[in-house]
């Protein structure tokens, strides 16, 4: 009676969650985005790298990508390789040629830690508000940032 077989690999403990985990440092920029906006103080989370909901996030997150863009997660590094420094300089406002991931990562951040609007987080990441919004979309396809900044 355990849940569905796509949660499967969830069910079998902390052990998995780590920072072995490809996703791992998706979830872990997750987490700490919305602990330094709540509390300084973060114990990590689980396997050291992120809460639950951020792991939930980042998983959930990558599965919504295979599935909207028809991609396997092996192929293609566009959609694979999240570039942390890149997310971190675009957000600053830099000129940096991100993913359509790393770009619904920075504008989820910018909107949830910054509280910017579309039109002044399409600013500070050099494109227009349609791609904000799309980028937006991708990140609340999943789990709500907001929420998670909220309730957690
Ligand atoms: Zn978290």
């Amino acid at each position: 009676m355990e849940g569905v077989e796509m949660t499967d690999h969830r069910n079998h403990g902390h052990g998995y969650l780590s920072w072995s985990h490809p996703l791992a440092r998706v979830a872990n920029r997750h987490c700490r985005a919305h602990n330094e906006y709540r509390r300084s103080g973060w114990a990590g989370g689980i396997g050291s790298v992120a809460c639950g909901a951020c792991w939930e996030w980042a998983i959930r997150d990558d599965e919504r990508v295979v599935i909207e863009y028809g991609v396997s997660r092996h192929q293609g590094p566009d959609i694979d390789v999240v570039d942390e420094i890149a997310i971190e300089r675009a957000c600053r406002g830099e000129q940096v040629r991100l993913t359509r991931v790393e770009r619904s990562i920075a504008a989820a951040q910018l909107r949830d830690s910054e509280n910017l609007t579309d039109y002044q987080i399409a600013h500070r990441l050099h494109t227009n508000s349609e791609v904000v919004r799309q980028a937006l979309a991708l990140a609340d396809a999943t789990t709500a940032a907001t929420d998670l900044a909220e309730v957690a």
